[in-house]
């Protein structure tokens, strides 16, 4: 089979008798929502959609894109930044039907198909007091995060989702369905542990489960100083790896919990996750709540931090949020006074509604891990930022983005890496700096083995070698 150069029209009627997923086109009364994914202002419209039901039709519509030359877009959660699960006139292979869960709680072990998000997977495990660590937001789909890496509130303790990824099954792009693990194919297992969507569609991860039966964890808002900010992130890093944070420094949402004089004024929006028992929870906590202090109160502004199960770090979403934001991202060596206070200064000094700057403290397990062991190789980075900014339209865009990439600047220090799954469509050299070192090299070699054709393009590319 060659790839052609004009894609040939589709004959949807034909098609429909030929998988046992939904194929969905423009004509359907859900196509709309079929090709909704979740950041708004990307508004493509692919040829068809096609809610896979099995690795059969999996493999039939890499066959489809194949023939007739159609762009392929790979759905598993809809999160992608830069929209790459969706395609102007393409084909979108949607995997949210494929949600097959199989846990093996002896062995703390789990099969899970791709269609499965993060929520539904850690809500599974959690059955048997078992856990796998994704990001902080439930409906981010297993795929993306997966195959990027997952960085989440467990990663000290327990490191990235692929340090816990024994296991993957995956059609390339050659229609043939594969396991990919230490000992079968491990260049391919090597490349889909960090290096994204580039070698094929993941139908589904065998993870390797933690024993978290409970947790203390939730929302604690903090006023935020420089010097509160600076000794969050310290205190962060100093803290057992059993303790996941997330800082987010920026204007205080207007949440029915929260004190009506606190809305729009720069706060710490912290996420914490303890995964222990409520008694050494409190203790590692207490540190943090005392942060007040520095803001001139007794106790924080609200602090909805309580002993529960690793779920509940998922907050319930709307699936009709479809934000505009322009965002980057980078690591940090540190946070010291000097960092901190240029932070402030920005937050303060602009007015975007929604502006943040989110801190996640890194190392631990996660830098145990060596830089050559997965297509990950970030493992000496020690803090991980996003500044973002939500926009309106096309009058206020350009004025966010210049205001994110200022910041940006302005805090950058030694660390020029990025992690590929907070990257934006911000060109080759970004994609690069996902993957310092060797690894690019070695990435765009295996790619030049399982996708010679560059068929799995629309994603941070690594085109072959
Ligand atoms: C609100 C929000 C919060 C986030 N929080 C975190 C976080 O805390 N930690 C973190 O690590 N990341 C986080 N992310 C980033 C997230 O991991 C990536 O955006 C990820 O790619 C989303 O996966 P998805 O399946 O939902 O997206 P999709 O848009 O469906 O997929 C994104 C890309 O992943 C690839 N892909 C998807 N499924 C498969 C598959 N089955 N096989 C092969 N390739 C596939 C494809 O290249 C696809 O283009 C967050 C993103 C958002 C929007």
């Amino acid at each position: 089979m060659t790839v052609t150069s004009r894609p040939q029209t589709l004959d949807l009627d034909a098609l429909r008798g030929q998988f046992q997923g939904r194929v969905i086109g423009p004509n359907d009364d859900d196509y709309d929502t079929a090709r909704m994914v979740m950041f708004g202002g990307i508004d493509r419209r692919p040829a068809v959609v096609i809610r896979v039901a099995n690795v059969d039709d999996v493999k039939r519509v890499i066959a489809l894109a194949r023939e007739t030359g159609h762009e392929l877009a790979v759905r598993s959660g809809g999160h992608s930044a830069k929209g790459d699960s969706t395609t102007e006139g393409g084909i979108v292979l949607d995997l949210h039907d494929m949600t097959a869960i199989d846990i093996d709680p002896a062995a703390r072990t789990m099969w899970a198909e791709t269609g499965n998000s993060a929520l539904a997977v850690t809500q599974a495990a959690a059955k048997h007091g078992l856990a796998i660590g994704f990001g902080d937001t439930g409906s981010v789909g297993i795929g993306g995060i997966t195959t990027g890496g997952g960085v989440g509130y467990l990663g000290r303790k327990y490191g990235l989702t692929i340090d816990n990824l024994l296991a993957a099954e995956i059609v390339t792009a050659d229609g043939e369905l594969r396991r990919a693990d230490a000992d079968t194919n491990p260049d391919l297992f090597w490349a889909i542990r960090g290096g994204g969507g580039n070698f094929g569609v993941a139908t589904r991860f065998l993870y390797r489960l933690a024993d978290v039966p409970a947790i203390v964890g939730g929302m604690l808002f903090l006023p935020a100083t420089a010097e509160a900010v600076e000794r969050f992130i310290s205190l962060s890093d100093e803290a057992p790896p059993e303790l996941g944070t997330i800082a987010n420094v920026m204007p205080c949402p207007p949440m029915p919990f929260v004190d009506a004089k606190w809305h729009g004024k720069i706060v710490i929006f912290g996420l914490l996750c303890w995964a222990g028992d409520a008694e050494s929870g409190a203790k590692a906590l207490q540190p943090f709540r005392d942060l007040a202090k520095l803001g001139g109160l007794d106790a924080p502004i609200a602090d909805l931090v309580h002993p529960g199960t690793y779920p509940d770090m998922y907050p319930p979403e709307d699936s009709d949020y479809h934000p505009l934001a322009v965002s980057l991202t980078g690591f940090l060596d540190r946070v010291d006074r000097a960092t901190a206070e240029t932070m402030m200064d920005r937050l303060e000094s602009f007015d975007a509604p929604m502006r943040v700057v989110q801190l996640r403290v890194l190392g631990g397990a996660i830098s145990r891990v060596p830089n050559e062991a997965t297509a990950y190789a970030h493992r000496a980075s020690e803090i991980m930022f996003n500044v973002a900014a939500f926009y309106e339209g096309d009058h206020d865009r350009a004025e966010k983005q210049a205001w994110v990439e200022e910041l940006m600047a302005s805090i950058l220090q030694t660390d020029a890496g990025a992690y590929v799954n907070f990257l934006g469509d911000e060109g080759p050299e970004r994609v690069r700096a996902a993957y310092p070192g060797k690894t690019y090299d070695r990435l765009a070699e295996i790619k030049r083995r399982y996708d010679p054709d560059n068929l799995f393009r629309l994603n941070q590319n690594i085109p072959p070698a």
